[in-house]
């Protein structure tokens, strides 16, 4: 993984397709992802993975997830891969695969503090970069900030929304009768608590692009919020021509 010694501020221009997916927790972005990477041959790199492998790293190790010095540090010595698949990504944390460790709770809380930190920030951002760029045939990135902060010029920009009623409820289906499973008024109150952190922050707030296609599936099925997804990539697909 590139150090954030490397990374250069300059935006990247996209190559040769970039869908950016971005939205507060719950909303969707992976089903979508994962629906447009099949759809259009894109490679699925789920960017929130990375800030829950760090996450982990650092509650292994004991390191303050609120002290930006300290979870710098660490990423000095961290390296994060990920190897998208059929059914999302797998992680390689140091080598060591903690795709299953993910979900925890406690991961998931972590992520959410880790990522407050602008040289975190700025470190993840230049791997994901360097990332995107690599993928032959394109990408599909996901996360918080790649409209905004990873890929500004991203070929389509979709940000998805739900209330967070919606979003706590349809997590709580997921989550049912797993090893992680919650309540549902437990998991909406995580999500808010991570939606507050994340549009509050002062690196990178969660907030739309200026030029992002805004979804608001509250009300919607999800094979709606899929067919209106590809219908937006594929115009874009048509009006590049070079793409299709
Ligand atoms: O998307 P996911 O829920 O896996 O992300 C975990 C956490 O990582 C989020 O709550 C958010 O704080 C952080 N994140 C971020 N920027 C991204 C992706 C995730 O700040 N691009």
């Amino acid at each position: 993984m590139p150090s954030a010694s490397d990374a250069s501020d300059s935006s990247p221009e996209p190559h040769p397709l970039i869908v950016a997916i971005d939205g507060p927790a719950g909303a969707g972005k992976s089903t979508v992802a994962a629906h447009l990477a099949r759809r259009f041959g894109l490679l699925n790199l789920e960017t929130g993975a990375m800030y829950r492998a760090l996450a982990l790293k650092a509650v292994e190790q004991g390191t303050p997830v609120d002290d930006a010095a300290a979870v710098t540090t660490l990423t000095e010595t961290t390296r994060i891969v990920l190897e998208p698949g059929n059914n999302g990504n797998r992680v390689l944390l140091d080598g060591r695969d903690v795709t299953a460790l993910l979900r925890d709770p406690a991961v998931t809380a972590a992520a959410s503090r880790v990522s407050v930190h602008p040289k975190v920030r700025h470190w993840m951002v230049t791997a994901q970069r360097a990332m995107g760029q690599a993928a032959p045939s394109g990408v599909v990135m996901e996360g918080r900030d790649i409209g905004t902060v990873v890929f500004p010029n991203a070929t389509v920009k979709i940000f998805l929304d739900a209330s967070v009623e919606a979003r706590g409820g349809r997590r709580f289906l997921q989550t049912a009768g797993s090893a992680v499973a919650e309540d549902r008024v437990a998991i909406t109150r995580e999500i808010a608590a991570r939606d507050d952190r994340d549009r509050s922050r002062e690196a990178s707030p969660l907030h739309p692009a200026d030029d992002a296609i805004r979804i608001d599936t509250t009300s919607m099925s999800l094979d709606e919020v899929l067919a209106c997804a590809t219908e937006f990539v594929q115009a874009a697909v048509s009006r590049a021509g070079k793409y299709a």
